[in-house]
């Protein structure tokens, strides 16, 4: 019969035919998958599980090396990678509301439409997690910088340096932007200068910070308490980034960064925290351990720690105002 393959076999190649069908329906579950897991755009995920769970062991080197060196506590803890166009989310661990299936050796899921994407830190699902949004940084040094900053931000309540938010308005401004940025100048001078060359490079940069801090009233209070925030997290991020030098990584990263942004009300403190907290460990200032304290004495965390030429290895000119022109 004319149509019919199979009574034009003879019985061997019957029994062969048979078992190359089984053999490609069995096959084409596998290969589609692959097809899918290699093809990004027919699998429309911003990454794979595997690319999800490399991501959670480089997180989990740096915290285990740190093992709370750096805060007194671990910075481990929940990491949530989102894809924002499709809401899917990859995990490193379990969530206790059951809203994540483990997939391998990661968990996968949907962030509900009710959740804020962002690189943050939040509770949700009985957890409290690090956020970061799909794709991360191509550069390793700049992804642990990400991971690390929020996974700071997850938990500054434990440590006592809660969240908090300053308006800033003032940077915005001209004399604002024009003093911070003659700061952050002055800054990367002093990371990549040393002994009196720094020390000069310092005293210019907290000679501009007093000026701009001067012009504007109450703009020390808000500036501190944004560094406090961002700062502090920028910091830690920079800290355990792996950049063999970190002077140089901040020169050419945060602080070059910086002055390229449209408005700096919150950007700033990306720069000044990792730049003063250098600068300060440099010269055996004790920063940390004084931001640390105040969680135990419940002090509110408002301010940044203080900065002055003294601490930092100079005694400030006797007219300030003068030299600060004369400086910038
Ligand atoms: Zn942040």
């Amino acid at each position: 019969m004319i149509g019919n393959g199979q009574t034009n076999l003879p019985r061997g190649g019957v029994f062969i035919k048979n078992s190359m069908t089984r053999f490609f329906r069995g096959l084409l579950p596998a290969a589609l998958l692959f097809i899918l897991a290699n093809c990004p755009d027919l699998a429309a995920e911003a990454i794979t599980g595997r690319e999800a769970l490399q991501y959670f062991q480089e997180a989990d080197a740096i915290t285990r090396a740190d093992g709370g060196a750096l805060w007194g506590v671990s910075l481990g803890g929940g990491l949530l990678l989102v894809d924002p166009a499709t809401r899917i989310a990859y995990a490193n661990r379990p969530d206790s509301q059951g809203r994540l299936a483990r997939v391998g050796p990661v968990l996968r899921g949907e962030i509900p439409m009710d959740v804020n994407l962002a690189n943050t830190a939040l509770d949700w699902a009985g957890g409290k997690w690090s956020m970061f949004l799909l794709p991360l940084p191509t550069e390793r040094e700049k992804r642990a910088t990400l991971l690390l900053h929020e996974l700071w931000h997850r938990v500054q309540d434990q440590i006592g340096l809660p969240a908090s938010a300053a308006a800033n308005h003032h940077l915005d401004s001209r004399d604002g932007r024009y003093w911070l940025q003659l700061e952050w100048r002055a800054l990367a001078a002093a990371l990549a200068a040393e002994g009196a060359e720094r020390t000069r490079a310092i005293t210019d940069a907290i000679l501009f910070r007093e000026r701009r801090r001067a012009i504007f009233p109450g703009a020390a209070g808000e500036e501190n308490v944004m560094e406090m925030h961002e700062g502090l997290a920028e910091y830690t991020g920079v800290k355990l980034s792996g950049a063999p030098d970190l002077a140089r990584y901040v020169i050419d990263g945060e602080l070059k960064e910086a002055a390229k942004k449209e408005t700096f009300v919150r950007s700033f403190a990306y720069a000044n925290g990792p730049a003063y907290g250098l600068l300060l460990e440099a010269a055996g200032a004790s920063w940390r351990e004084r931001s640390l304290r105040k969680r135990i004495s419940r002090r509110p965390c408002s301010r940044s720690p203080k900065l002055n030429s003294r601490r930092m290895g100079r005694a400030p000119p006797k007219n300030a105002r003068a030299s600060t022109t004369a400086r910038a």
